[in-house]
């Protein structure tokens, strides 16, 4: 009875046992001299239960909440977007300008939606810019706030009895700050950012919108 094998089958390549060969312990090159004053800083620290360890390692470190860099960050680098709607928008514009160094504050002004933190409402808001308004507000990211600039934006103002004009900015938008006056001046302006500023303090790991 013949037998047939399958060569391919019957085949086997053995691979030559390979070794490992050990790994070359790393030497540094030593340098008489250097840094004499290492050699302590290398033995094992002894932990003291009780204390933080990082500061057992590294004495010196200040430790904070990581809410409230993130606040004091939002708060040094208020950008507020360019936007007027009315006389108090020349107060605005005038705020801006270097006699009152707005920069010092880490306020600078954005032409932008897209990349801006307040809204500025300077002046009169009638029913036909409400939704203008309201769309540049829904564009700007998270987290924003407004500042109600003047009479006209917090109440109507001057224009309170006029139908077309809108009693106020917080109908169809949230106002953080309200500024008064007819038109504020831009000490005022600047208290209210000021304000705007504490306010981001004080609702720092709580800002939602
Ligand atoms: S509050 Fe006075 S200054 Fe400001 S927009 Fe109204 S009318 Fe003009």
């Amino acid at each position: 009875m013949a037998v047939t094998s399958d060569p391919i089958a019957t085949t086997t390549t053995t691979e030559p046992a390979t070794t490992p060969t050990p790994a070359e312990p790393m030497t540094l090159p030593v340098i008489p001299g250097e840094h004499p004053n290492e050699a302590p800083r290398l033995v094992p620290i002894e932990v003291v239960p009780g204390k933080a360890l990082y500061k057992q390692i590294l004495p010196g470190v200040m430790q904070v909440p990581l809410d409230l860099v993130l606040a004091a960050s939002r708060k040094s680098s208020l950008w507020p977007m360019t936007f007027g709607l009315a006389c108090c928008a020349i107060e605005m514009i005038a705020t801006y300008m270097a006699h009152y160094d707005l920069d010092r504050f880490g306020i600078v002004p954005w032409p932008s939606p897209r990349q801006s933190d307040v809204m500025i409402v300077a002046g009169t808001v009638t029913k036909k810019m409400a939704p203008a308004v309201k769309l540049l507000y829904e564009q700007m990211p998270n987290p924003k706030w407004v500042i109600s600039m003047g009479a006209c934006a917090t109440n109507g103002g001057p224009y309170t009895r006029y139908d077309r004009v809108l009693q106020g900015v917080d109908k169809i938008i949230p106002v953080d700050v309200y500024v008064p006056g007819c038109p504020p001046r831009p000490e005022a302006l600047i208290d209210s950012f000021i304000a705007l500023q504490e306010l981001v303090m004080e609702e720092r790991g709580n800002v939602g919108r």
